[in-house]
């Protein structure tokens, strides 16, 4: 076997659901069965999911997606219930137990609380348990409603559970193949880049504004989180997530995405 990777996989609203604002099963279904098998080589992963706030707004029959602080903050308590069901369901389907990790900013800036959380990572790898993380978007309200959002729809979130976790790569998932020159939905001239060796100005440049009505992060959160997980020494793939098979080729080496390259 090739050598043990610890691997982060961050995943958007986006690739959770789909137009209707439902849950994607085939891709829950599908990134359930790729990740347990890539456990079963013997590699270590931890995946990052967004989308409580969209599949609660849909189960609790809510006319459009919430404005409101609170009505956003118990949509997520809904939803994250509902999405934890689904993956202790697709991820028991192949003998995977899983765990739930929802966090805030303070739990990682405070000394105690960030010691306390590694080692709640690395026992719960230690047991060979999936964690799944998300922001605790039912108490804390930096990422739901400031307009420079701290964790960008998770995409930040993902590089600091990363960093924290030391873990060799974190995977962006999105619904898009890659960073693209230009924004692809904008310009159909705009050109897949696949390697990127430093993020300057420049690179922030080249990404547009706010993505997809269902995502929020757009790409400048995805720069600004390969940015800070590329400094620590961790490789960032962003790729397309609505086939998570593609998650094989990335562990066999494979070019898929845009890889932005670890620092040091
Ligand atoms: P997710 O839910 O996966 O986080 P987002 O919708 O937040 O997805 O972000 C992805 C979107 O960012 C793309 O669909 C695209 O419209 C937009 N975007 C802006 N600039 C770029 C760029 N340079 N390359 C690729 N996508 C870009």
């Amino acid at each position: 076997m090739s050598k043990k990777n610890r691997i982060v996989i961050k995943v958007g609203t986006s690739t959770l659901t789909n137009e209707l604002g439902n849950s994607d099963l085939r891709t829950v279904e599908q990134l359930a069965l790729v990740l347990a098998d890539i456990q079963n080589m013997g590699h270590e992963v931890i995946l990052v999911s967004s989308g409580a706030i969209a599949i609660g707004a849909q189960k609790m029959h809510l006319a459009e997606k919430p404005k409101e602080l609170r009505m956003k903050q118990a949509a997520a308590a809904v939803g994250q219930c509902e999405n934890m069901f689904l993956y202790d369901k697709f991820f028991g389907y192949y003998n995977k137990t899983v765990a739930q990790i929802l966090l805030n900013a303070d739990d990682i800036i405070d000394e105690e609380k960030k010691e306390n959380l590694v080692n709640t990572f690395e026992t719960l790898l230690e047991q060979e348990v999936i964690p799944i993380v998300n922001e605790n978007d039912s108490v804390s309200y930096t990422e739901i409603e400031s307009e420079e959002k701290l964790f960008g729809d998770n995409d930040m979130l993902s590089a600091v559970v990363a960093v924290l976790c030391r873990a060799d790569k974190l995977i962006i998932l999105s619904d898009i193949d890659g960073f693209y020159d230009k924004d692809p939905r904008l310009s159909k001239t705009a050109k897949l880049i696949s390697r990127i060796e430093a993020i300057d100005e420049s690179t922030y440049k080249l990404a547009g504004g706010a993505g997809s009505r269902r995502g929020t992060g757009g790409m400048k959160t995805k720069l600004q989180a390969a940015d800070t997980a590329t400094a620590q020494g961790i490789d960032v793939i962003v790729t397309n997530g609505k086939n998570p098979r593609i998650l094989y080729d990335i562990m066999s080496g494979k070019k898929v995405g845009t890889l932005f390259v670890a620092q040091k």
